[in-house]
């Protein structure tokens, strides 16, 4: 039998939607989690405690209340953990809110992400995840391969996430990090983040309000949270180098068909249409192509099957969204 060797994990921003289904995964699987998350209030604090004591009854983590825009501390705690690996998920995420506020992005996903790759060359630690985004595409036809980000972004989070993994590349080659950075592409399901489209259309068609879409004919490579938790997952446990991976479904799923099958669940959806917002892109599409190649990742859950998991979980949890 091949024994799994248990690492020491950061997980930034675990107490989020995707940090804790990861801190869940990695609980199970062995690993010794440390979770450092400074309860943003971007959306509801209510939903990220409820997201602490979701992982707790999966086994025992290591909670620090801990903003890592604080240099200092953010150092401290590094080297009193001394952790193998990073996964470094914590920002602001959002298109929108960033066309409000650019600078609290400069703050959240920028600088912060400097002291969290400082640290964790101070610390020692040899592996770093980094979660970036299919927004650093800009609006390009896809499918999108990991050579096609050159900085042409059309929002604040774009310029943001592009900014640190530039940062990251810095940092790798002073510490020899092994440094992974992760393009996620729309992440939904259970505890789906309540800003973006799919968990607010659910939560609006539940409460028998209208919703509103803003664009005619965009598309998104809609990934469910257990496909990106496997990707990330196996960028932690795979022998792989240093790399950018895109970790989407491959498969982009049209705003006329996320409503079509949203009407199956709720038969009498009425929909506002207005013309795009400022920043969003058109289309996005995921060449995994990379990904398969190195990590062996094969995205599992079709939409349907995602969307119907993700509406019964909404309906059971009503009360959170
Ligand atoms: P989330 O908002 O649910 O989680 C982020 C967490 O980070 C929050 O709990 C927040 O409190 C914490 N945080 C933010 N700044 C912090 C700081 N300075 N110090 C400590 N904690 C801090 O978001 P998510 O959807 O889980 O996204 C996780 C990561 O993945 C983000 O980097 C996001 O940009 C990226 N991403 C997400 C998606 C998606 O579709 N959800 C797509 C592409 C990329």
């Amino acid at each position: 039998m091949t024994e799994v060797l248990r690492l020491k994990i950061i997980v930034t921003g675990g107490a989020g939607f995707i940090g804790s289904h990861l801190a869940k995964n990695l609980i199970q699987e062995g690993h010794e989690v440390y979770i450092i998350d400074c309860l943003h209030p971007y959306y509801s604090i209510e939903r990220k405690r409820k997201h602490l004591t979701n992982i707790e009854s999966h086994g025992a983590f290591h909670y620090s209340d801990l903003n890592l825009l604080n240099q200092d501390e953010t150092m401290a705690e590094f080297i009193r953990i001394r952790p193998d690996a990073i996964v470094h998920l914590a920002a602001l995420p959002g298109v929108a809110y960033s066309i409000e506020k650019p600078l609290e992005y400069v703050d959240f996903d920028i600088k912060a992400t400097i002291n969290v790759l400082e640290a964790a060359g101070k610390a020692g630690a040899s592996k770093i995840v980094f979660a970036s985004s299919s927004s650093v595409y800009g609006n390009q036809e896809g499918p999108f391969t990991e050579e096609m980000a050159v900085g042409k972004v059309i929002s604040p989070y774009a310029a943001s996430k592009f900014s640190a993994e530039s940062f990251c590349h810095v940092y790798e080659d002073l510490y020899g990090f092994q440094m992974n950075i992760l393009r996620f592409f729309t992440v939904y399901g259970p505890w789906g983040r309540p800003d973006m489209a799919i968990g607010k259309f659910i939560k609006q068609l539940i409460r028998g309000e209208e919703i509103t879409v803003f664009g005619e004919g965009r598309a998104r490579d809609f990934t469910y949270i257990e496909d990106i938790i496997h990707g990330i997952y196996l960028t932690l446990t795979v022998q792989t180098n240093s790399d950018i991976l895109n970790i989407g479904s491959g498969r982009p799923i049209t705003m006329d068909t996320l409503l079509q099958e949203l009407k199956q669940h709720f038969p009498d959806m009425k929909i506002n249409k207005e013309t795009s917002r400022t920043g969003d892109v058109l289309k996005t599409w995921a060449d995994i192509s990379k990904a398969k190649r190195q990590l062996g990742y094969e995205p599992k859950v079709d939409f349907k099957k995602g969307l119907d998991e993700t509406v019964k979980w909404a309906k059971e949890n009503e009360v959170f969204l």
